[in-house]
Parts: structure tokens; sequence; C-alpha cells
């Protein structure tokens, strides 16, 4: 899988991203040394490896913004639960964890991301070592914390947890394939004291920041009860509001926080499926975010809240939710965006991915452009429609991710996926089925 260049030969259509939003049609791209080195037409075969793309539609990798990647331990368990009923069950059962479970769930998630096209993901939970093992095995990009809150599953206290939070995001600074993000948890779950420290974490190492924030009607309430101020003014008088911050759900939210979440440039993580799963009574308002020019980028949330890791899922779930009562003012440009550019945005990486431009990075999937579900493809629908509305993470054929080829023509070579799925099963007290 690693080869020095890789060829992606008569690409039949680039869905490139770029500031004009082009479609190229039968382009090659050069990839060189993880990154893309020029978009033309009959470039010369020379590479290491040539893919041939006549009947591929080409498109950058998708970026999962908010995920909880170890929770495939726990998917499809309480189904039918709320949020405020479901929570304390989760953390119940985390309480158990081990490192070995951590890792495989990581793997198996990361190996899921793989399959269905995305190149970079956000994950939010504990044990970041376990977790930054198995994602650097899988070769995806990972923005990586130990998640603080005040009574600390794996701690004694918060200041322990922050400690080792602070650890993580130390030993992981210069990584390549990590970054570190300094995480609260929730601001029901996190004092202000801790708040703060975590906020002065982020700035010390100059870091993202993230939390859940606004998710239901009882949050919502209960900041105005004990903070005297909703969730997103009450983490404004902390001072947490920035360009680095990075607001989970946001479901529950005045136009007027609106307003000065665009003031601030936080960026927000939109989780459609997961937020109507857990019957929060709102979504995030989507049409009222955009209007004031919010960047907002997409996420599946964790897969026991989803249940599963696919973007081009969340994509359609998105736009969706925008026609069910009235069509809204939103484009299908603008909702493919939040799966790419705006989540490179949200991560502060646009200047390297999100998008298929020269001296990027290479992170590329390809759809193979031969199922019935596909067509028509001509001039009265387009191509971005059939991304929202017809595909799923099935249909995704090749992903390179940083110019490594980690899935080529839906085989994963270079992990042992059987080996991993099976070693999973165990470790959940499952049989052996495969
Ligand atoms: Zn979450």
């Amino acid at each position: 899988m690693d080869n020095k260049s890789i060829l992606l030969k008569n690409c039949r259509f680039i869905v490139t991203q770029d500031r004009d939003r082009k479609i190229l049609e039968k382009t090659d791209i050069l990839i060189s040394d993880g990154k893309i080195k020029k978009i033309a037409k009959a470039i010369p075969e020379k590479s290491d490896k040539v893919i041939d793309c006549s009947y591929k539609m080409v498109m950058p990798g998708m970026i999962n913004t908010h995920t909880h990647l170890p929770m495939t331990l726990f998917r499809g368990y309480m189904d039918a639960l709320p949020f405020n009923d479901w929570l304390p069950m989760i953390m119940k059962m985390e309480r158990d964890l081990t490192p070995e479970q951590v890792y495989f769930a990581t793997l198996v998630g990361a190996l899921e991301c793989i399959r269905f096209g995305t190149t970079a993901v956000a994950d939010f939970y504990y044990f970041p070592y376990e977790r930054a093992k198995a994602i650097k095995e899988a070769g995806i990009l990972g923005f990586l914390d130990s998640s603080v809150m005040d009574k600390p599953l794996f701690f004694k206290d918060a200041d322990e947890a922050i400690d080792f939070s602070e650890k993580f995001i130390k030993d992981f600074i210069d990584d390549e394939d990590i970054r570190p993000v300094a995480t609260a948890h929730s601001i029901y779950l996190s004092s202000r004291e801790t708040l703060v420290k975590i906020r002065d974490i982020a700035h010390k190492y100059n870091i993202l920041k993230r939390i859940h924030v606004s998710e239901s009607e009882k949050e919502f309430r209960e900041s105005l009860s004990k903070n005297k101020n909703t969730p997103i003014d009450y983490l404004d008088s902390l001072r947490w509001l920035d360009e680095k911050t990075i607001l989970v759900h946001a479901n529950w939210i005045t136009n007027i926080e609106i307003r000065r979440l665009a003031e601030y440039g936080c960026k927000v993580c939109h989780n459609p499926t997961s937020n109507m799963k857990l019957a929060y009574g709102k979504v995030m308002p989507l049409d009222r975010m955009l209007e004031k020019n919010v960047t907002v980028s997409l996420a599946t949330d964790g897969p026991t809240s989803n249940n599963n890791l696919d973007i081009f899922e969340e994509l359609k779930v998105a736009s969706l939710l925008n026609k069910f009562i009235e069509i809204k003012d939103i484009s299908d440009q603008q909702i493919f965006d939040m799966s790419n550019i705006n989540g490179a945005k949200t991560l502060g990486i646009e200047d390297k991915t999100g998008s298929i431009e020269q001296g990027k990075q290479a992170d590329i999937v390809t759809i193979e452009l031969t199922k019935p579900h596909h067509y028509p493809i001509n001039k009265h629908n387009s191509l971005i429609s059939h991304i929202i509305y017809c595909l799923n993470g099935n249909d995704v054929c090749d992903t390179i991710a940083r110019g490594r080829i980690l899935m080529e023509n839906q085989e994963i070579k270079h992990l042992d996926e059987k080996m991993i799925i099976r070693k999973f099963q165990n470790l959940t007290g499952g049989e052996k089925i495969w």
C-alpha cells in the first residue's frame, strides 16, 4: 500500500470541492509523497501504481468530526432509550472497559471508517494511548483526547483526569497521525473549575478544544437555573468560545447564541441521526446556522447512538431534516460541503485537506459508477444530489489517506480484518460467527 507515487488514471468525474466547486471529467490525478502533485489530462504513466478510474467518480475523503469509536462495543445496546436514561446506563458499562477492548473496538471503528471512505476522524473518549495505537495502524488521521469530567470513570478525581489528559497532549503534540484535543465532556458533567482548566490547557498548547453542548432540553433548562445562563452563554462567560472551539450538537440554541458563535468563529458538529435516535426533541438548526455563516460539519456521533459510522447516511439525513416540514433554503452543495471542506475547517486543516487540489494531502475516495442506483447521470440531475440521496458508504471502492492506499477495490490489505473482527467479537462475549 505504500506506493511513493500513484496515478489515478482517466477519472470519469473528479468532484474537487475546490473554491469554485469544479467537477472535472476524464482527468488524471498524480499523487506523490502523500500529496496531490498534479491534476491534468493525459499524465504519463510513470508511477509506481496506476489505478484505472475510467468508470469512477473521485471525491475528497469524508471527514467525521465527532464520534466515539470504542462505543462500537455497545452497538445495538439500548436502542429504545432516550438520552437522559441512556447516558447513565452507558457510563455504568464504560466503567468496566479494559484497554484491550478499547484498542480492538477502535480498530473495528477505524476499519469501518476506511470502508465508508472516511480519511479523518475526531474521536472523543478515554484510553487515548490505546486509541492512538489503533488509529495509527489503520492509517487514518485522528483527533484524539482523554475526555474529562468531574467524576471520572478511570481516575480518582477531576485533577488526576486533567493531568492525564495533558500528558497525552504533551506526548502527541508533534505527532503526524494523531492530533491531540483538549476535551471537557459537557457543562453538566464538568464544573466551572474543570472547564477553565481545560480551556487553559488548550490555550497553552494552542490546540483545539471541544465539548458536547446544548444537547437536550434538560441541559438547557438546568443551565438556566444553575448558571443563570444558557449553555452557550455560560461557556462564553468562561471565555471558552473562539475559533479553536468545537461545539458538538448545539440543538437547543437561540438566534442570539448563533450570532455569538459566528462572531467568535466557533465550529459546530451536526449529528443528525444520533440526535433523532436519542430523542432530543430538537436538532441543530442548520438553516439558521448557515444563514449566520457558522462553519458546520457532519458527524455520526458514537456507534451506540447511530449505529454506524457512515457519513454518506448523515448527508442524506441532514438534508431530509431540512425538508421534512418545509423546504428550507439550503442547497445540496451546502449539505455536501459539511462532509469534507467544512470538516477540514472545523479541525483547522483546510489548508491540507478537504478538497482535491494540487498541493493538498491526497485524501481521496473513489466510487465505481456501475450500480443500478447510480443511474441516470445526465443534465437533469447532479452528482452532488446522487452522493447525498443515492449513495452509501458501501459504494466506496478505494480509500486513499495522505497518499496511502488503505482500501483498493474494497479490499483492505494492511490490516487483518477477519482476525480483528473475531477478536473484537470475542471480547464482547459473543460467539464465533465468522
Ligand atoms: Zn458524542
